[in-house]
């Protein structure tokens, strides 16, 4: 007898469906091109209207199917009444038909926290740099990522950028030819969907780091790991992408300022197809509801030879970054 989903699948199947409805705010809000830009602590610290409304999409929409959730938004918004438009109710069939991995089969409502970055890479979204973008819920259970969700609202942009776009469907296909936009999930244990696993050619050592929130202390840890290339690029999701798809070895980010919500979907999916992802001395973070919210030791993350950049990061950088 096929025994009911449970309540990790449940989520996680909402949670896509949730991430797709977020991916299409944040088209439309570009497409009407008031982007409503606030900074927050400075001119590279930015809210957008997307930042905001999907913020309000993802966390409503999981409240009102899980109330006894906790979840995290990194938007600090006034309470008010929610537009109907916003909630998404749907849940994906696919990822219910998976197995929940008998480790989280027990697991209550109560004991997850939902971490929510409604709009990764706001500074490249105010730029134009729109493939950078996605958006992230990552589910912890005991202190640890083990679910995550991914969208990408303009995976193909570039590809595309002559063409006419449409909305993405419910069976897009990544390639050339696909519509506009993806959504990469992942449960520890089970696996992680929605791209093509890829390394990058055995030796080279690629970088990948930030393009807005650069320093002296990034530079020299990258500067370190004597790489034959660097990336900058924006979004933590998007650099997590990179290393899965074969387009950087390393993720190297040797500074505060990144927080839990950049961290959690991300890790997931990096781990659950066997990559490594830690502080910049080695700890795996931390993702209860109570932790600070800032990764003050900044973020390592490989999906194969993690031991090569974790011993080249230099003692002064290491002293420079506390936990
Ligand atoms: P980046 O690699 O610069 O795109 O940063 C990855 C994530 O961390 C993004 O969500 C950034 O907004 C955030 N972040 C990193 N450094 C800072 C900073 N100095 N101030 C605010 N946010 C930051
Ligand atoms: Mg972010
Ligand atoms: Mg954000």
């Amino acid at each position: 007898m096929a025994s009911s989903p449970t309540v990790l699948m449940r989520l996680v199947a909402s949670a896509y469906s949730i991430a797709q409805k977020a991916g299409t705010i944040v088209r439309r809000v570009i497409a009407e091109g008031d982007l409503g830009i606030i900074e927050k602590t400075c001119a590279t610290d930015l809210q957008t209207k997307a930042d905001r409304l999907v913020q309000v999409s993802i966390c409503s929409s999981l409240a009102r199917k899980f109330p006894k959730l906790t979840i995290i938004g990194e938007e600090d918004l006034p309470p008010e009444d929610v537009d109907q438009e916003l909630i998404e109710d749907g849940q994906w069939e696919e990822i219910l038909k998976q197995p929940c991995p008998s480790q989280y089969s027990a697991i209550k409502e109560e004991d997850l926290v939902v971490w929510v970055d409604p709009l990764d890479g706001t500074k490249e979204y105010t730029e134009g740099l729109l493939d950078n973008v996605t958006v992230l819920i990552g589910i912890a259970y005991e202190g640890k990522a083990i679910a995550g969700v991914i969208n990408q609202p303009y995976y193909n942009y570039q590809n595309n950028e002559n063409q006419k776009l449409r909305e993405p469907r419910n069976d897009a296909k990544a390639g050339p030819d696909a519509v506009l936009g993806r959504t990469i999930w992942g449960i520890l244990g089970l696996g992680a969907f929605g791209f093509q696993l890829k390394e990058v050619p055995a030796g080279k050592h690629i970088i990948t780091t930030t393009r807005s929130h650069d320093n002296q202390l990034v530079r020299d840890c990258v500067t370190a790991m004597n790489p034959d290339d660097v990336l900058r690029v924006g979004g933590a999701g998007n650099k997590i992408i990179q290393l899965i798809e074969g387009k950087a070895s390393a993720y190297v980010f040797a500074s505060p300022g990144c927080k839990k919500w950049d961290t959690c979907a991300p890790e997931v999916i990096l781990h659950a197809v066997g990559g490594k992802l830690t502080d910049i001395h080695g700890n795996a973070l931390q993702y209860n509801k109570e932790v600070k919210h800032m990764n003050s030791a900044g973020v390592l993350a490989t999906l194969r030879n993690y031991d090569y950049y974790a011993s080249r990061v230099p003692q002064s950088v290491k002293n420079a970054l506390v936990p």
